[in-house]
């Protein structure tokens, strides 16, 4: 069989190599002749491997170019650095898009949401750049401040830094222009706090406003991030593009995911000029991993989406319609839908409704 496509599979931890197992059925069987290139990265890349992102796994996604990976666990508060952060920084994957659509067969107070969350995902509180209180780094910022701007912080703070930068707003913005040009989108959503932060989401939005690109037919708004946030739980069909800096970007991620079912539905995509990682917005759930029960349809929706990325648009659009279709028959399904299904049996409805 020739190889159509290359791409590099990150299982990760938790319930990622459950789903990844599941979408690897579903993709395979929409579209024959990917050659897949697993590599390890989180818990078990540190058990075997003796680094959490070791470096060949990040050359199996530069020579891919194309990746499908499940979620990562980041240990709270330990001083690790996410995986996730640093594999976007590391490939420069500045936009995350996050679509969610209300599904059919899955009852919510909302119906008719057709959102897509663009994120700026390399800069904003996400850089990492950390001062831990009591450190003398720290102290020496104290310093800094109070000689730079007058300002006091406790002696007992951590910092965290917040960069937003022109170049990096200006891709994200022209990004978020062709990606609702090219899929028929009517209007963007800016969402920032430019009151209380000018200088970081001050300077997002003026960049925003005042970029000179080719907006086509598409319309641009701006709002405060929480009167969006508001509007957004009420009347989330008013809403098309979202365009969000790094931290808002995630939080509202999460947000969307609820209102459209759960997190078990919510496919993403990171995007930079040269590579591309696709995941489900979800993380590793280490509450319900190994139980064969996570809901699989989040990865298996990031694959449609690669597919596309990929070119491969009928494939891509068979394996949505394929999960339309196993929704709305509603008899397998996982138990965050209400179902009594696993993992793989809900995988094997979705292949088999692909020729059905
Ligand atoms: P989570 O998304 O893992 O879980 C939140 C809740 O949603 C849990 O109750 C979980 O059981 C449920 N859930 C999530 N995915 C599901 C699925 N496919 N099917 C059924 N139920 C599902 O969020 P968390 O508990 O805050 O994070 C757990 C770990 O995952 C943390 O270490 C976090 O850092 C990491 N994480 C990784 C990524 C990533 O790799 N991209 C994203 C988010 C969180």
């Amino acid at each position: 069989m020739t190889r159509r496509h290359r791409i590099a599979l990150i299982p990760g931890d938790g319930i990622g190599p459950e789903v990844s197992a599941a979408a690897r059925l579903v993709l395979d069987a929409a579209v024959p002749g990917i050659e897949w290139i697993e590599r390890m990265a989180g818990s078990s890349a540190l058990a075997e491997r003796g680094a959490l992102l070791p470096p060949e796994t990040i050359e199996a996604i530069r020579d891919a170019r194309v990746a499908l990976k499940g979620p990562i666990t980041t240990p709270i508060g330990s001083g690790f650095r996410s995986i996730n952060v640093e594999l976007r920084q590391e490939l420069d994957l500045f936009a995350a898009v996050r679509p969610a659509r209300s599904l059919p067969g899955v009852p919510t107070r909302h119906t008719a949401v057709d959102l897509v969350v663009i994120r700026e995902n390399t800069e904003d509180l996400y850089r990492g750049i950390e001062f831990a209180a009591g450190s003398p780094q720290a102290d020496a910022l104290r310093e800094e401040l109070r000689t730079l701007a007058g300002l006091e912080i406790r002696p007992d703070a951590g910092v965290t830094v917040k960069p937003i930068s022109v170049a990096g707003t200006r891709r994200i913005v022209r990004f978020a222009f062709e990606y609702a040009k090219a899929n028929r989108r009517a209007m963007i959503t800016l969402g920032h706090k430019a009151g209380i932060m000018p200088t970081s989401d001050g300077l997002f939005l003026r960049t925003a406003r005042a970029d000179q690109i080719d907006r086509g037919n598409v319309s641009f708004e701006d709002m405060q991030i929480d009167h969006l946030t508001a509007r957004l739980v009420r009347e989330p069909g008013r809403f098309d593009v979202l365009l969000l800096p790094n931290l808002y970007g995630d939080i509202l991620s999460d947000l969307c995911a609820g209102l459209v079912g759960g997190l078990g539905l919510i496919p993403g995509a990171n995007i930079g000029w040269e590579y591309a990682v696709f995941e489900p917005v979800h993380g590793s759930a280490p509450d319900i991993a190994g139980r064969g029960v996570a809901n699989p349809i989040a990865m298996v929706l990031s694959g449609a989406m690669m597919l596309r990325h990929l070119g491969e648009m009928a494939g891509a659009s068979a394996v949505e319609t394929a999960v339309d279709a196993v929704l709305v028959g509603g008899e397998v399904r996982t138990p965050d839908l209400g179902g009594p299904s696993s993992t793989m049996a809900v995988a094997k409805a979705i292949a088999a409704a692909l020729n059905a």
